[in-house]
């Protein structure tokens, strides 16, 4: 529905940044706000003072307007704050609105602490199509994961290396090819920013997100692409969006796992995502850091783990 068309009485917390609130504020006059949080950085450290400032914390409600960073913020301080949690992406970026986990920054690397699912999710595809181009559809690289981690999750079944309660399970694996060839056909549509096509990314996002749910794991959809984008954050700052990183650790992974990459450029191209962004003696000096890397911070194994080792 359009957010303009939301008319909410109980008092509300707005979580968001700078950027989308600006965007869409003039939409948002139903919302009846009366503590707002700005949201800059993924750490608890950084979301629990950030709740702390709030002065009288007499929220009814947590609304939580913009991309990932305010979607994992906002469903840590709702759930510390027991407060229902309303989420209205500004772009479909990432898989964040969906999932019931947030993404924390910690001795550099991505950790996801269970926070609580969005009770409400408000879709508005005018606003979502209007959003910067090259954010609008980038959480495409949160399903095309899956031509990467997926493969990692068979390679790690393959050498006995899937941990107990992570065992590989082939019609999962299917599904997930399924909702890959789903999101690699309404890329173009989605990319230049037709609501069909973006009705559709947000379906094979909700259904990604459900299949993980299912299994209790990630490793359909997560895998050496994510922890190329993991590591190679520490080198390129915290301010590049998620897309820009896993899109190009999408790329090297499926070239480095033999796969043909000429699909997968295509559909990221035609999302918009910047795939250049990294110089290529960042990308060769992350490859070599990754297997241990990914060691030291336990990440669930794949061909990260063995790069430089046959
Ligand atoms: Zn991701």
């Amino acid at each position: 529905m359009p957010f303009s068309e939301i008319d909410e009485k109980r008092s509300v917390l707005l979580v968001t940044s700078a950027p989308a609130w600006n965007a869409v504020k003039a939409n948002l006059r139903g919302l009846n706000i009366i503590e707002t949080i700005e949201v800059a950085e993924a750490t608890t450290d950084y979301w629990d003072n950030l709740q702390s400032s709030i002065a009288n914390q007499k929220s009814e409600i947590v609304y939580a307007v913009g991309g990932g960073l305010v979607a994992d913020a906002s469903k840590y301080i709702a759930s510390k704050l027991n407060l229902p949690l309303v989420v209205l992406p500004t772009a479909l970026s990432v898989d964040a609105f969906i999932t019931a986990a947030s993404g924390i920054r910690r001795d550099g690397c991505v950790y996801y602490m269970e926070t609580k699912v969005p009770e409400t999710l408000i879709l508005d595809l005018d606003t979502i199509a209007k959003a910067p181009a090259s954010i609008r559809a980038a959480g495409i690289t949160d399903v095309m994961s899956i031509a990467t981690g997926a493969w990692d999750w068979k390679f790690a079944h393959e050498r006995g290396m899937n941990p107990a309660g992570m065992e590989f399970i082939p019609w999962v694996y299917d599904n997930a090819q399924s909702i890959l060839s789903g999101v690699l056909d309404c890329a173009e549509a989605a990319g230049r920013g037709d609501k069909d096509g973006l009705k559709t990314l947000y379906d094979c996002l909700a259904m990604e997100v459900q299949l993980c749910n299912q299994v209790g794991h990630s490793r359909p959809e997560e895998g050496s692409e994510h922890y190329f984008a993991y590591a190679v954050e520490n080198e390129m700052g915290h301010g590049l969006p998620h897309g820009d990183l896993v899109g190009p650790g999408i790329m090297i992974m499926s070239k480095l796992q033999d796969q043909a990459a000429g699909p997968l450029e295509a559909a990221l191209k035609a999302c918009n995502i910047p795939l250049d962004r990294i110089p290529s003696e960042v990308v060769n000096r992350t490859l070599a850091e990754l297997p241990v890397y990914c060691e030291k911070h336990g990440l669930a194994f794949g061909l990260a783990h063995t790069l430089g080792k046959q």
